[in-house]
């Protein structure tokens, strides 16, 4: 385990840039979420490498060449540059569901093909993501998962807290989990889900809910 570091992984649709129905084919249509930049230019300052993890099936599904996507990927490490942050790499997984890789999160492919490219240390590692997948990836490899409920993450909290309970946690955005992640590296527990389940169950049965 000697010289081997942790890592941040994010997922890139509804954490980065804004999800689209019909899906980011072009630069024109990457949006970045509001404070996504400043959030990994603060990802940056910790010293972690960071990777970006991304499922594209449109490009086996033929809507998008990699070389378009590829483009709109390198767009993006520049403005990201251009904020202050730096992304080592991005890996993408162009396989639809029914070809059954090993990449497609939930599947962890691209977890360990990074930590074998980079000599990472999984379990000191973290993934930040919108779906119930990017936790799924994380917990596959011991990897801390952070759901963000900004995408689709408010619809994939359930999900994730059927399949993994407290072994996750829950932030509001991008932004609240470097909060999450920074507190961690200074050695305080990550929050767990605890307290969100805790505000739930607040919310729906206030006669019983005392001291969250
Ligand atoms: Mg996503
Ligand atoms: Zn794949």
């Amino acid at each position: 385990m000697a010289g081997k570091v942790g890592a941040i992984f994010l997922d890139r649709d509804g954490v980065i840039n804004q999800n689209r129905v019909d899906h980011v084919k072009n630069w024109d249509e990457f949006e970045f979420v509001p404070g996504a930049l400043d959030s990994i230019r603060a990802l940056t300052e910790t010293g972690l490498p960071i990777f970006v993890v991304t499922n594209q099936a449109v490009v086996n599904r033929g809507q998008l060449s990699a070389a378009a996507l590829e483009d709109i990927h390198s767009r993006m490490l520049a403005e990201i540059e251009r904020a202050g942050g730096c992304v080592t790499k991005v890996y993408y997984c162009p396989h639809d569901n029914h070809e059954g890789c090993a990449c497609r999160k939930p599947e962890p492919g691209m977890l360990l093909q990074a930590a074998r490219e980079y000599n990472l240390d999984l379990r000191q590692s973290y993934i930040v993501g919108d779906a119930w997948t990017d936790v799924a990836a994380g917990v596959a490899v011991q990897t801390h998962g952070i759901l963000v409920l900004s995408g689709r993450g408010r619809w994939n909290f359930v999900p994730s807290w059927n399949r993994f309970g407290l072994e996750f946690s829950a932030a509001c955005d991008l932004e609240d989990a470097v909060l999450m992640i920074k507190e961690s590296l200074r050695g305080n527990p990550m929050p767990s889900t605890a307290r969100l389940r805790g505000a739930f169950h607040m919310a729906l049965h206030p006669e019983t809910s005392l001291v969250l």
